[in-house]
């Protein structure tokens, strides 16, 4: 089996043929990612990606994840969702930070 991040350079966009590959290689995980990337729910913040679910929104750092999986040591799709996002390019970008909420980096410390 060719590995479905192969195809993906191969085609050079979300198509079917891509989508079958990604089920096929991962299945319900791989549907629920490679839907959340074409749907364009990732998004780029300065300190991490964050995925749009079903029941909420996560961020992912590398193969970490915010969501509940890890507790019932499980992989989730949003990880596999930020690994498609980020080979395509298809996430939106925002120049702010996700996990600071907003906080001015350049603020001066209170003394
Ligand atoms: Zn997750």
């Amino acid at each position: 089996m060719i590995h479905p991040f192969q195809i993906l350079k191969t085609e050079g966009e979300l198509n079917d043929v891509v989508r079958t590959a990604f089920i096929d290689a991962y299945g319900k995980r791989g549907m629920e990612a490679f839907d959340a990337v074409k749907e364009k729910r990732v998004k780029k913040y300065r300190d991490y990606y964050v995925v749009v679910g079903n029941t909420g929104e996560y961020y992912v750092e590398g193969s970490f994840c915010s969501c509940e999986a890890r507790l019932y040591g499980k992989e989730c799709w949003h990880t596999l969702a930020v690994k498609i996002a980020d080979e395509t390019g298809m996430y939106e970008s925002y120049n702010l930070w996700y996990y600071k909420n907003g906080v001015d980096e350049d603020e001066p410390e209170y003394e």
